[in-house]
């Protein structure tokens, strides 16, 4: 008895200090030289977290189960337990009640994710009759996982990018495309009566997080920051290397940074999500303009400047792992 309270309490300890970085990007395949499942895990770890979630919108789509399997074999032997994967959500009703079933029969699937946007990749659904079909779809399946989304709206951005000007990429993308495109998967979650968890990915902006604050009372609500959105502001886009931090959404202004990190404190933000996602030099620099930034190696910058912006012992646990954890139902 008295052995089993002792392994108990350090098996605590020790999950108390784990850490999940629910949002990753790892390629492989035809992508292998910009990142693959074996070398994200080895830089998680150098970075302190245990366990990753990797996103559907590889080179070739993440959207059945012979899908999943092919993913998995990239997954090292020894570091399966690590590893846990999304599904990208379609309009297609066969494609999501599958994916749905997987959520709920594999362990390695956490979730689906719907980019109602364009990023990088080609998995978005960008007409709003689609993206309110996903929840409808679920709903009536009855689907109570999480739904991870890429909130910005095509409507409100323009092809104002001039790559000569990297700022005029956070002006091309702003705020209130990303703030429209939230306001509207809360109504179609409300509408369509989706009982789910909508989790709204790498908030950025101050807009956001008020529609999300409100629409807590109502619906199954999360939103996760990342470490680039949370250390940085828009002022990284105008120096001479302004490409290499060309990301979606992009980096804000400094009162948005300044909503984001309060926050964290106050709770309105979930958990910290890095949206690792690597391209190389020459692509972030030449004709293609890739978006995404490695930002697995901003994680442990991150989390030690926390405590800096009154971010309590208690409060990091739950932003990276607690509430993890719970909204995931993750047995781990
Ligand atoms: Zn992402």
């Amino acid at each position: 008895m008295a052995k089993d309270h002792v392994s108990m309490a350090r098996l605590y300890k020790r999950k108390n200090k784990m850490k999940i970085d629910p949002h990753v990007h790892f390629r492989d395949e035809e992508q292998s030289y910009k990142e693959t499942i074996a070398h994200g895990l080895k830089t998680a770890s150098s970075q302190g977290v245990d366990y990753v979630f990797d996103m559907p919108n590889t080179s070739k789509l993440i959207l059945r189960k012979e899908d999943v399997l092919r993913r998995l074999r990239f997954v090292p032997e020894d570091e399966k337990e690590r590893y846990f994967v999304y599904m990208g959500a379609t309009a297609d009703e066969d494609q999501l009640k599958e994916a749905a079933s997987l959520v709920n029969d594999m362990k390695e699937v956490i979730g689906l994710k719907m980019f109602a946007g364009k990023s990088t990749g080609d998995l978005a659904l960008l007409k709003e009759e689609e993206q309110r079909k996903v929840y409808s779809v679920l709903a009536d399946i009855g689907y109570t996982g999480v739904v991870a989304v890429h909130c910005e709206k095509e409507a409100f951005m323009n092809d104002s990018f001039d790559s000569l000007n990297p700022i005029s990429h956070a002006l091309s993308r702003p705020n209130i495309a990303e703030a429209e495109s939230v306001k509207n998967q809360i109504t179609f979650v409300k509408e369509e009566g989706f009982k789910g968890n909508l989790h709204i990915c790498h908030v950025s902006c101050k807009e956001s997080l008020a529609l999300i604050k409100k629409a807590r009372d109502e619906i199954n609500i999360t939103c996760g920051a990342t470490p680039h959105h949370l250390l940085w502001d828009e002022e990284k886009l105008r120096g001479s290397h302004g490409l290499l931090y060309k990301m979606n959404p992009p980096l804000r202004s400094k009162e948005d940074v300044l909503a984001l990190r309060e926050g964290l404190k106050n709770g309105l933000i979930d958990w910290i999500e890095t949206d690792h996602a690597p391209h190389t030099i020459g692509e972030k620099l030449y004709e293609g303009f890739p978006s995404g930034f490695p930002s697995l190696y901003l994680y442990k910058e991150l989390i030690e400047k926390l405590p800096d912006w009154g971010i309590s012992e208690e409060k990091i646990t739950e932003l990276t792992f607690k509430n993890i954890v719970k909204t995931f139902n993750l047995k781990i």
